[in-house]
């Protein structure tokens, strides 16, 4: 096995800062490294001009800037991508970009494969599960960037990659100090300089983690509600035997940085004959009062093995209008990416499987 250099993308201000101190660098330099690597998005050292030949010679003998590695792209007719990401140790995870009238999302993944067992999400069949760290995070976005060669980072605000949602893979509050330390590199403003506003992290109700990633990160928060009762949401969402609805929506209630102008998003998936009634829409209103929310109704995304279909369109017509009724915006989500398993709920990486034949062979 080759030994490979240590790889600078994806470190902290304070790590890539311990690095240069070792080398013996002053402490401006850091400065000067963080903005190629991330405002300039340079991957070669002998590129970065501004640094003297002598550090760039240095930095090249101990140091690379490397991204995970793209083992699949496929596009969809909607031109929603999907690539599947292969970290150092072979695991793999899904990155998909969404794009929307000339600007768009990317949905990061945050650990290979998900601990929790969500009935209707096929991530959660995947049984190989670790964390994926910062730098395989922040190289998710960064792989996107590359892609659309949308370096340096623009300043005039027209990116094609304008947003981020942590809804790929995972349950980012399980992996909350990886995550915090990648978005935290991310909304850097001396480098990819992303807003905390442009940021929507996704949870299933990791409750006692809810108000410290509001006050540190300040993100955007959606919550995968899915149901009205506890006796339904601890079959859709297992996780909610251990912190119920009662629990989830007053660390709602509480999360710092909510108001009027930034409401919580409600994610909702329209399960037919389910959770879809018109009294449980009637109830859902009754749960978010004296929330600041939004719902979203995602039409639930079929995978083979799946127990579940998607509900109508005149049911979640229906279900929508009661919560409009109540001054709640309710949109029915325009799935994106279907075609290629790349829509919320479907992404699933082989590399079980993959590990498996490495293993046989
Ligand atoms: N683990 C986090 C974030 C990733 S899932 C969470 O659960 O919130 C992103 C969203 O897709 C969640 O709201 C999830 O409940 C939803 N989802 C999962 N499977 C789905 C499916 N098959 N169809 C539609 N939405 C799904
Ligand atoms: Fe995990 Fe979210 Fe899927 Fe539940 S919906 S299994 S928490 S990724």
């Amino acid at each position: 096995m080759t030994i490979r250099l240590k790889n600078l993308a994806g470190l902290s201000r304070n790590e890539l800062s311990a690095e240069l101190n070792a080398m013996g660098e002053k402490p401006f330099r850091t400065k000067q490294l963080w903005h190629w690597i991330y405002h300039q998005g340079e991957t070669n050292f002998d590129q970065m001009t501004s640094l003297s030949k002598s550090f760039r010679m240095a930095l090249a003998e101990r140091y690379e800037v490397r991204r995970p590695k793209i083992s699949d792209t496929q596009t969809s007719k909607d031109q929603t991508k999907k690539w599947l990401i292969r970290f150092e140790d072979q695991q793999e995870a899904e990155t998909v970009y969404i794009p929307e009238n000339g600007r768009g999302a990317v949905c990061i993944s945050s650990q290979v494969g998900c601990t929790l067992t969500c009935t209707f999400c096929r991530t959660g069949t995947q049984k190989l599960v670790r964390n994926l760290t910062a730098p395989e995070i922040v190289g998710q976005f960064m792989l996107a960037r590359d892609f659309y060669g949308e370096w340096p980072t623009p300043t005039d605000g027209g990116r094609l990659i304008s947003n981020i949602v942590m809804m790929g893979m995972g349950e980012p509050l399980l992996n909350y100090r990886n995550v915090v330390k990648a978005l935290t590199i991310i909304m850097d403003n001396e480098g990819i300089a992303l807003s905390k506003r442009r940021i929507t992290l996704s949870t299933s109700g990791i409750v006692p983690v809810m108000h410290q990633c509001g006050e540190e990160l300040g993100v955007n928060l959606a919550v995968s509600l899915h149901a009205v009762r506890d006796d339904l949401r601890d079959i859709l969402v297992p996780i909610n035997r251990r912190y119920p609805i009662a629990d989830l929506l007053s660390a709602c209630r509480t999360y710092p940085g909510a108001n009027n102008a930034r409401r919580i998003t409600f994610e909702y998936v329209m399960l037919k004959g389910v959770n879809d009634s018109d009294a449980d829409a009637r109830e859902l209103v009754r749960l978010l009062r004296n929330i600041p929310a939004k719902v979203n109704l995602i039409p639930f995304n079929a995978w083979e093995g799946a127990p579940y279909k998607c509900s109508s369109k005149t049911r979640m017509k229906s279900f929508a209008e009661i919560l409009n009724a109540s001054g709640y915006s309710a949109p029915i989500r325009i799935p994106r990416g279907r075609d290629i398993l790349a829509a919320c709920g479907q992404l699933k990486s082989a590399t079980e499987r993959t590990l498996n034949v490495k293993t046989v062979l």
